[in-house]
């Protein structure tokens, strides 16, 4: 049976003009994740998540969310919320005043229902301080408090930690995670850093050029990145053999020559003497790991755009 997602894109595309901002882009997106959909400025990070908040339509592809095609989404749209670009923030208004005009909009008249929205943010004991005199970070999560009227299942977050001094993202941080893990929200956000998406988030979309690069859990990203023995030899077969006489399990073959062993990192010289013995040429031995940026910047194409 197929898997069923929360949101999925079919070649999802956007053309401007000639220009295809978003190219045939398949995101999977499951129950309960925190996706981070990683890319530089100008990937095509923002025309994905306008298309999926209903803000804009594919020019060809389309998607579906909590089971529904995009065209019959109408009911669904009030299960998400969403935080795209510019929050629709009053600068002349408290906290509470700015939620008080959504939750009049959207019809929500629950008691004590924005003294709740203000805790969830950590935003209640903001009193008479006008929004135009927020920090950055103050700003944001009032803007997620915004995006959380009506009680979306989804969130939709565009760059809400872009900018922010790291008390700021702290704290959005931990309003993201309480909001996943306290309320089941699911969370699709963007950024184009990739160290501070990797603090929270569960899966990965690597944006590069409008197109989707590759799609991984948490799990297979800190395994790509993780430190290891990067060991080349000339007989990968009989190399294994002599590892595993070592006692070394955690081990996998990449090539034709290259072995990675993620174990007994501090061993190289014992396992380089071991091959020696057996006869195995050893070409190359390093412990290496590649960090987070260094993988997304060698994904992206090292320095270019
Ligand atoms: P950033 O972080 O800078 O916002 P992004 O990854 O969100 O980047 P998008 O804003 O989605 O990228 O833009 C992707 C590409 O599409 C860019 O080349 C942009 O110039 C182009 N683009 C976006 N919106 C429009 C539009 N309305 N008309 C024409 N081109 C557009």
């Amino acid at each position: 049976m197929e898997k069923e997602w929360l949101l999925e894109t079919r070649q999802m595309t956007k053309q401007y003009g000639k220009h295809k901002a978003v190219d045939r882009v398949n995101l999977h997106v499951t129950q309960g994740a925190i996706y981070g959909l990683i890319g530089r400025n100008g990937a095509g990070k923002t025309t994905i998540l306008r298309m999926i908040s209903g803000l804009a339509s594919p020019t060809q592809g389309d998607y579906t969310i909590f089971g529904k095609a995009s065209g019959q989404a109408a009911m669904e749209r009030t299960r998400v919320g969403a935080l795209i670009e510019e929050p629709g923030i009053y600068p002349d208004m408290t906290a509470r005043q700015n939620l008080k005009v959504k939750c009049l909009a959207m019809g929500v008249r629950r008691e004590g229902y924005i003294e709740e929205l203000l805790q969830t943010v950590g935003l209640a004991d903001t009193g008479k301080k006008k929004a135009r005199n927020f920090s950055l970070g103050m700003r944001q999560r009032l803007g997620i408090a915004l995006a959380l009227v009506g009680d979306p299942d989804l969130l939709i977050l565009d760059e809400p930690i872009n900018g922010l001094d790291p008390q700021g993202f702290v704290e959005v941080r931990e309003t993201m995670m309480k909001l996943n893990k306290e309320k089941h929200i699911t969370i699709v956000i963007s950024s184009h850093i990739l160290e501070e998406l990797s603090k929270f988030a569960t899966h990965y979309g690597i944006i590069h050029n409008g197109a989707l690069l590759e799609e991984l859990t948490r799990e297979e990203l800190l395994e790509k990145c993780c430190e290891r023995i990067e060991l080349k030899t000339n007989d990968t077969g009989r190399a294994c053999t002599v590892i595993e006489t070592l006692g070394i399990r955690n081990y996998q073959v990449k090539d034709e020559y290259t072995i990675h062993i993620f174990e007994r990192l501090e061993d190289s010289g014992d396992i380089t003497m071991a091959l020696a013995k057996a006869d195995v040429k050893v070409l190359g031995i390093a412990v290496n790991s590649e960090s987070l940026e260094e993988y997304f910047l060698n994904l992206t194409g090292g320095g270019r755009s």
